[in-house]
């Protein structure tokens, strides 16, 4: 789903870059691009994974905000079983969110 940043994903191939070729100069190469894309993907895994299933829904905790199937809104746990977003002001229920969706933040429990 989520697509990286072109700008965000340069800005890490070029830091990579420094690190692999002890260079200060930008650069384009293949590797360093892979490298970036491949360690950014697997961070967002963990910061921000992706839920597929209802049970993941209900899993996260009250103030967790995601983003859903369709990446054009995002919307916010409230009390119970409900998500509210700019849009769905009176909220969703858990099934009714387009799943999957991508948690982009959750409060520290
Ligand atoms: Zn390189």
């Amino acid at each position: 789903m989520t697509t990286l940043d072109p700008r965000a994903l340069e800005a890490a191939a070029e830091a990579v870059g420094r690190h692999i070729h002890y260079s200060r100069q930008s650069h384009n190469c293949h590797r360093c691009r892979r490298t970036a894309e491949s360690a950014i993907t697997a961070y967002l895994a963990v910061t921000q994974p992706i839920v597929e299933e209802l049970e993941g829904l209900e899993e996260l905790p009250v103030g967790t905000i995601i983003l859903d199937r369709f990446e054009d809104e995002s919307y916010t746990r409230i009390v119970g079983p409900r998500w509210v977003s700019w849009v769905e002001q009176d909220g969703l229920r858990h099934t009714e969110v387009a799943l999957p969706a991508r948690v982009l933040w959750r409060p520290q429990s």
